[in-house]
């Protein structure tokens, strides 16, 4: 019998969201604007106690105009970590600003506040004010924040948090994304819950967030005619897309709970081999987005890799660094050997909320099978 192909973090639906959709379609609002978006961004302001949320097209967007709100433009510094996804620095470089990659430090894989720290002594001799500081929760957990956030206070620089993998973590009882001055979500397919394609930018005021929407539906005067007097963009959800967040935060909890149970089977059924999981660093909650683990060596992680992969189950190593990037390679960073040692070692098991507890086994024994060979 040929079974099907186990994904990284697929697509879930909970079978409510069809209904928004046609709900909206009955009623013409097929337009990035409509009920679905207003109740979508009210249901995340609930969720998360932030007062205000703009629904946009991809959690790409919502970084370019947090950057934006933030007056980030051509030659400003702005501070991020090396290990990331390319789309939390690329908008860096859509307002022709520059990045400063910072390395992580190893408890939660996520930038390292001592190393930021001096990055910021560096460009303050050199008399040079970061216009942001870009904290990423990288696979749902927390960064540093309260290390981060003195930091920021101490040196005058504003937080944005890209939360696009933290959806429903938790640093103490603060919501991911709800910690710095702005903060961002996505709904991209393979994240804990989807549009399809989407994202979110949250904010505490809401001249910020009156602006960001006035930027994100092209910029146009008050006037009957289009006028225009500022560059805007085209980043507003479609009313029809809201209909899926919709339906999807109705099972968001439920979610978080699945993906953090793919994780403590993992754990627990791996405990006895010398593989070393991400853990939840105190006084934070993680949403497991996916369990990521270390592998004793880079061949060991590519053993491990091409088994599932010849069963048909995809596994990813973790973030490359931007600073390997072509595209990065020459952008000043502060290293010190983590963030390197990671992506030689660190693997993403497969961590949809609809696994099942048979994929879970089989994916178990193929690992267990793997390093039990390779260390008898
Ligand atoms: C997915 C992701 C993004 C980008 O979100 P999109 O909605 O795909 O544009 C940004 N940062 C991180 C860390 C991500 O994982």
């Amino acid at each position: 019998m040929q079974s099907k192909k186990i994904y990284l973090s697929p697509p879930h639906l909970s079978g409510k969201e069809i209904g928004y959709i046609t709900e909206a379609m009955a009623q013409n609002w097929v337009a990035p604007v409509g009920k679905n978006l207003d109740d979508f961004e009210q249901a995340i302001c609930r969720f998360t106690k932030i007062p205000h949320c703009l629904a946009l097209n991809s959690g790409t967007a919502a970084l370019h105009l947090a950057l934006h709100l933030l007056g980030v433009s051509e030659g400003d510094v702005v501070l991020c970590p090396s290990f990331t996804f390319v789309a939390t620095v690329n908008p860096i470089l859509y307002q022709k600003a520059r990045p400063v990659l910072i390395d992580s430090e190893s408890d939660t894989w996520n930038i390292c506040p001592q190393l930021l720290e001096r990055a910021l002594l560096d460009l303050t001799q050199k008399g040079i004010r970061p216009k942001a500081i870009l904290v990423v929760h990288l696979y749902g957990q927390m960064a540093k924040m309260s290390e981060v956030l003195d930091i920021a206070q101490h040196y005058q620089v504003p937080i944005i948090e890209d939360a696009a993998e933290a959806m429903g973590s938790l640093y103490g009882s603060k919501a991911a994304g709800t910690l710095g001055d702005l903060g961002v979500f996505s709904f991209n397919g393979n994240k804990i819950i989807t549009t399809s394609a989407g994202g979110a930018l949250l904010t505490h005021s809401e001249a910020q967030k009156e602006k960001a929407l006035f930027w994100a539906t092209q910029a146009k005067d008050q006037a009957a005619h289009y006028q225009h007097s500022e560059l805007g963009y085209n980043y507003r959800m479609s009313n029809l897309l809201a209909g899926i967040g919709l339906g999807q935060m109705q099972v968001l909890e439920e979610r978080i709970c699945q993906r953090r149970s793919n994780y403590a089977h993992y754990k627990e059924a791996l405990a006895d081999l010398s593989l070393v999981f991400l853990e939840e660093y105190p006084n934070t909650y993680s949403n497991r987005w996916l369990t990521c683990l270390l592998t004793p060596s880079f061949e060991m992680r590519e053993k491990i890799r091409m088994a599932l992969l010849a069963q048909d189950i995809e596994s990813r190593p973790l973030w490359k660094p931007l600073h390997l990037q072509p595209l990065y390679a020459h952008t000043v960073f502060y290293n010190q050997g983590i963030s390197e040692d990671l992506f030689q070692r660190g693997l993403c098991l497969p961590s949809g909320s609809s696994l099942q507890e048979s994929e879970l086994n089989k994916i178990v024994e193929i690992i267990r099978s793997v390093v039990y060979l390779s260390e008898n």
